[in-house]
């Protein structure tokens, strides 16, 4: 068998499952049907979860230094008046700014200069993969030569290839041939809404509003930046137009005025586009699997369309490699089991918020917005969405005591020798990592640990005395007490973690750590059995010391309107049951407000720069309702909170009709 793993479509989900299957030593045939990148953005922002993996990856500085952190999020009303105003943390759960706003093609580029360096990564571009055949022991895919609009060529260009893997993964986008020729059905969760977005690149600094939502029911408009030299205008359509309709220049500039003129910046692209929200019936049939928006389609509101796509590759890129490393390939199976509903959940609440944010009928809108002013002048906040964790899947047995199975565990800055503080993942290692913070609970566990680190898990002891720090163990310093806090809130005293950064279970006692080490090296014995002995993480070969990361998502509030709003009335004869469609790209949960203004100032000149924050952000668990500590490191970069309501001033003059 020529490789591994072929994966179809070098978009971002294909890219960095083709990174992580490569980084494991993984052969990958990577299949597109465009001789370069696409050049042009999609995604707007995406989240902690998502840096941390391109920590994994290696490549979260460059990609950093590329993004503007999304600190501010708003939603105004007609008159510019703000109804929420969000602010995030520079320090979310997974340890990176809670959103990141960038140009799509500067992500796109730094992901296809680490595959096309990653040996065992082969990109095969200029072709269309038109079939897929299982065969006795793994897949085939036919692929024709492609022209330069990525359709089927035809002989002149050249002759049809035929590659053959172990396993294939569409990651093939929105109208996934994959998933077609599979025959596979999408739930729809019916949203369907057409927008117009409008790209610009910036010719000068110009005062814009870093993520705006505006609630007009003549034009709901969405505004956010796309990073340090690009920003987007998005406007929901009353029905869907054709491209050459959409796309007249003097139009969109004629939509636009009010924020920037030609001096200020240059259109770098107009198009429309129509969110959906559907979720694939199955993501796995024999050995032919779907991720990405080949899997899941949702409306951009919550700006986790890419990053849900991420999760999907991260999820499978570890199960695949056991899979070939000689586990059963029922592991498989646990990968629909946990994606399906986490994605299912997220698109639900993206619908809910883009039919709130985005009423056409005024009687309507000036419901919410009474509501949402009534609630923000009694300092009432959103209620919170949390992000849910993995209840079935490759877990340990479910129990009352393990609170924190399945839930995302965070990545929050530690001690580690001499050195300055390190996002734990630097200390942890890349695959399963066993945390204690009680080094009693080890006592007479020498046989266990043994075969844990046989089978090669790695050890990190947190905040241990010196007389009990042992050899094996990465022993680090819970710099900010998140850990602690953490553990404390799922009343447990040491975990397993996976190499996706969810829990597979937690315990509380030496004898349920004792059981909880067993059932896992139980469900791993016969998927790594020829794993060789590592040794504690600090000694790990550099290819296992790359940064971890991790997945679930708690704790981030949005707006649940009032019943009034969801009964919107028609806007148009094409849409006759929802009102609504909100902007693309933002991110619309909300973090808890901290106590104050002031005390979240004095929290954050208290601290010094590598302890910004807590874990903050979204909350990684009970006792972690949010974010004490988002807040604080948010204080700590946005800059005085006069300097942001001068600006919202300034934007609420502009969105004003008299403005
Ligand atoms: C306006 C807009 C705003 C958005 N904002 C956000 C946001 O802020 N945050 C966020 O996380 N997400 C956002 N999204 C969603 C995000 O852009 C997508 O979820 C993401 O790009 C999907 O990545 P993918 O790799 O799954 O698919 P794609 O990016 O569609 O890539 C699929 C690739 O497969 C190739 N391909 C297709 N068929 C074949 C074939 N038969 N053979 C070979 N190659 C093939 C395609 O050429 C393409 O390169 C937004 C989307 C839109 C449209």
């Amino acid at each position: 068998m020529a490789y591994d793993v072929l994966v179809i479509g070098y978009g971002p989900a294909g890219m960095v499952l083709s990174a992580l299957l490569g980084q494991r030593g993984r052969r990958v045939a990577v299949i597109e049907r465009y001789a370069g990148l696409y050049n042009l953005p999609r995604a707007a922002t995406f989240d902690d979860d998502a840096m941390r993996l391109l920590q994994k990856l290696g490549i979260a500085e460059s990609v950093a230094a590329g993004t503007r952190v999304q600190r501010t999020y708003d939603w105004c009303n007609a008159d510019g008046e703000v109804l929420i105003d969000n602010e995030f943390s520079d320090f979310g759960a997974s340890g990176w700014p809670e959103f990141n706003m960038m140009f799509q093609p500067v992500l796109e580029s730094e992901l296809d200069a680490l595959c096309r360096r990653t040996p065992g990564v082969e990109i095969i571009r200029g072709y269309v993969a038109t079939e897929f055949r299982q065969t006795g022991d793994g897949v085939e895919v036919v692929a024709q030569p492609a022209d330069e609009l990525g359709r089927v060529a035809g002989t002149p260009h050249g002759k049809a290839r035929t590659f053959a893997g172990r396993f294939a993964v569409g990651c093939d986008g929105g109208n996934s041939k994959v998933r077609s020729g599979l025959d596979i059905k999408m739930d729809d969760y019916g949203f369907e809404e057409p927008w117009l977005v409008c790209d610009f690149r910036l010719k000068r600094d110009v005062d814009l509003p870093m993520a705006l939502q505006y609630g007009d029911p003549d034009q709901p408009t969405s505004i956010i930046s796309l990073g340090p030299h690009h920003h987007r205008f998005s406007f929901m359509l009353d029905q869907v137009v054709s491209s050459a309709e959409a796309v007249d220049p003097d139009e969109v500039w004629r939509r636009v005025s009010r924020w920037i003129t030609r001096d200020d910046a240059e259109l770098i692209r107009a198009a429309p586009y129509t969110f959906r929200s559907t979720v694939a019936q199955e993501w796995k049939q024999g050995r032919i699997l779907l991720a990405g928006d080949a899997a899941h389609q949702m409306p951009p509101f919550l700006g986790q369309g890419m990053c849900s796509g991420f999760r999907d590759a991260h999820n499978l890129a570890w199960k695949l490699d056991l899979v070939l490393q000689g586990a059963t390939e029922d592991l498989l199976e646990t990968y629909a089991a946990e994606r399906s509903p986490h994605v299912r959940a997220i698109t639900e609440k993206a619908v809910e918020l883009g039919r709130v944010q985005t009423v056409r009928d005024k009687q309507a809108a000036r419901l919410r917005d009474e509501e949402l002013l009534r609630r923000k002048r009694s300092g009432r906040r959103p209620e919170g969405f949390r992000f849910p964790g993995y209840s079935e899947g490759f877990l340990a047995q479910a129990s009352p005591d393990d609170s924190a199975r399945g839930q995302l565990f965070p990545q929050a800055w530690v001690g580690h020798g001499s050195g300055r503080a390190q996002r734990f993942a630097e200390v942890s290692g890349a695959g399963w990592v066993l945390v204690v913070r009680d080094p009693s609970a080890l006592a007479g566990r020498d046989d266990d640990l043994v075969a844990w680190r046989a089978a090669g898990g790695t050890m990190v002891m947190l905040g241990a005395p010196a007389e009990e720090r042992a050899e094996a163990w990465a022993t680090v310093d819970d710099v900010d007490g998140a850990y602690q806090r953490w553990f404390d809130g799922h009343g447990c005293a040491s975990v397993i973690v996976r190499p996706d950064w969810y829990v597979y279970g937690s315990a509380a006692s030496p004898d349920s750590l004792r059981n909880l080490l067993r059932s896992c090296l139980s469900d791993l014995r016969p998927v790594v059995p020829e794993a060789k002995p590592r040794t504690a993480s600090r000694r790990l070969a550099p290819a296992d010391r790359r940064p971890v990361q991790g997945d679930v998502h708690p704790a981030a509030e949005v707006m649940s309107g009032p019943a009034s709003w969801s009964t919107h009335p028609p806007h148009n004869e094409r849409n006759e049951t929802c009102g609504s469609q909100t902007s693309p790209d933002v991110p619309l949960w909300r973090t808890a407000r901290s106590p104050s203004t002031s005390s979240r100032r004095a929290a954050a000149g208290s601290a010094p720069a590598h302890r910004r924050s807590s874990t903050g952000g979204r909350s990684s668990g009970p006792g972690q309702t949010s974010s004490t500590g988002r807040f604080r490191s948010c204080a700590t970069r946005l800059g005085s909170p006069t300097r942001i309501s001068a600006r919202r001033a300034r934007i609420r003059g502009r969105c004003s009709p008299s403005g």
